[in-house]
């Protein structure tokens, strides 16, 4: 890409219940943040329609003299063909397969825009603006509804042949285990997302164990989550610590793997499970240390990220100063 055209980059996180937009100068400062629903069930037209409506907000919202946009990083829910801009599916959006977001953006928008995969560049934001500043080779899990990953090798994410590296939520752990998003069976997610945790915890109350967790969902185990999970353990309930080890050896065994695989300096975990903290993270490294190869575990540091919910909108902000510029950059965070 050739020099820089313009003063604002926008970067939009595009889930599947919410749209969150950020507005940076080519510095990487952070200028606005505002977030909209996702209409999911309206399609991939009404979606496209509510981003562009959401980054003209908020932009003329700054009112800044003689400011225009520059560039647009756009992350997605779904694997993606960057060089042209296409979504391939997005499990959280009503028919979005073979979606030009790229050309669909850039129409209205008249500026480049830039797309990449959302666990990718939540990834990148923690690699240039969080946990993993300075480091080398990096990996990136999300723990939350499912579990994501993405690589960061030699300072670079990697994408892999077509694109589709790094779904470590999908490595198989257990030959005959529960089935996940993907209709994988025994992989991480089946056994370490959210709602892993949340059925494997229903099943021994099912068969009678006594827990804290009965109280919190006033007898409706139908309604019982990964936060109460949380709740019931900061509280010493048994069966909910039980639930968490189980569910964080899990990761740690995955970890171990990729440890001697790849041999990470670092391994950034995000998303709402990680949220636990230590209560998860110790039996996790406990796990992942005794398991990996001496040389690769004394090197490894497994931490918690550090941008919390706005990876997504920070990793997106970078997509699109990153495309823009053509090199690695980095979004000041927290902002000023
Ligand atoms: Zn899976």
């Amino acid at each position: 890409m050739a020099h820089v055209q313009g003063d604002l980059v926008v970067g939009v996180d595009l889930g599947g219940t919410k749209i969150a937009v950020a507005v940076a100068d080519t510095e990487g400062r952070i200028q606005a943040r505002q977030s909209a629903p996702t209409p999911a069930a309206a399609g991939p037209e009404a979606v496209v329609a509510a981003i562009v409506a959401l980054v003209q907000r908020t932009v003329a919202g700054l009112a800044l003299a003689g400011t225009r946009l520059a560039a647009l990083g756009v992350g997605v829910p779904g694997p993606v063909e960057t060089g042209r801009g296409l979504v391939w599916t997005a499990p959280n959006l009503r028919g979005w397969i073979e979606v030009p977001v790229r050309d669909l953006l850039e129409r209205p928008l008249g500026v480049p825009v830039f797309v990449e995969n959302d666990a990718k560049a939540a990834a990148l934001a923690e690699h240039r603006s969080g946990a993993g500043r300075g480091c080398q080779h990096m990996v990136y899990l999300t723990v939350g509804t499912g579990v994501g990953g993405a690589l960061v090798l030699d300072g670079r994410l990697y994408r892999g042949a077509s694109e589709s590296a790094g779904e470590i939520g999908h490595m198989i752990l257990q030959r005959d285990g529960p089935l996940c998003g993907a209709q994988h069976r025994g992989c991480l997610e089946s056994l370490a997302s959210g709602p892993a945790l949340a059925r494997a915890a229903r099943a021994r109350l099912e068969a009678g164990r006594p827990s804290l967790l009965r109280d919190l969902v006033a007898g409706d185990l139908e309604r019982l989550t990964a936060h109460h999970l949380h709740q019931a353990a900061q509280q010493g309930d048994p069966l909910a610590l039980a639930v968490l080890e189980d569910g964080a050896a899990y990761l740690g065994q995955a970890i171990a793997s990729l440890a001697d695989i790849l041999n990470p300096e670092l391994v950034v975990i995000g998303g709402g499970v990680a949220q636990v903290g230590e209560m998860l993270l110790a039996p996790v490294r406990r796990e992942a240390y005794r398991l990996a190869f001496a040389r690769a575990a004394e090197v490894l540091r497994i931490v918690p990220g550090e941008l919390d919910a706005a990876a997504g909108v920070v990793g997106a902000l970078l997509v699109g100063l990153e495309g823009l510029r053509g090199a690695p950059a980095t979004v000041q965070w927290p902002p000023g």
